[in-house]
């Protein structure tokens, strides 16, 4: 099943709405209401994405999936990572550089 929200491809999550512990609580202060919530949470059980949690997962053979995929497969570019990496290296020593400096310039003064 493929996500449409964040772009995951995986088998949907199971998730009940509500929580088991009000479940309980109820269950426990009144019997009616016990009833009503667990048979409200029955019938709120919906597919989600393991992601992000949406609850709108379609197949991932289908048509608007298929679109999704073709417009993912963009080439990216790769060569921007090296020259972040090199720029980020170089600029710890110009600021000890500097720094070096502005000691030497009040060592003077
Ligand atoms: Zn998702």
């Amino acid at each position: 099943m493929y996500c449409p929200n964040c772009g995951t491809v995986a088998k949907p999550k199971k998730v009940t709405k509500g929580s088991f512990l009000i479940e309980v609580f109820l269950w426990l202060l009144f019997i009616i209401p016990g009833v009503i919530y667990s048979l409200w949470r029955l019938t709120t059980k919906a597919e989600v994405c393991p992601k992000c949690g949406a609850p709108n997962m379609i197949p991932s053979d289908s048509p608007k999936a298929l679109q999704a995929f073709n417009a993912a497969k963009k080439p990216r570019r790769t060569s921007s990572r090296s020259t972040r990496v090199t720029s980020r290296m170089a600029r710890p020593d110009i600021a000890r550089d500097e720094r070096a400096k502005k000691k030497k310039e009040t060592a003077a003064a």
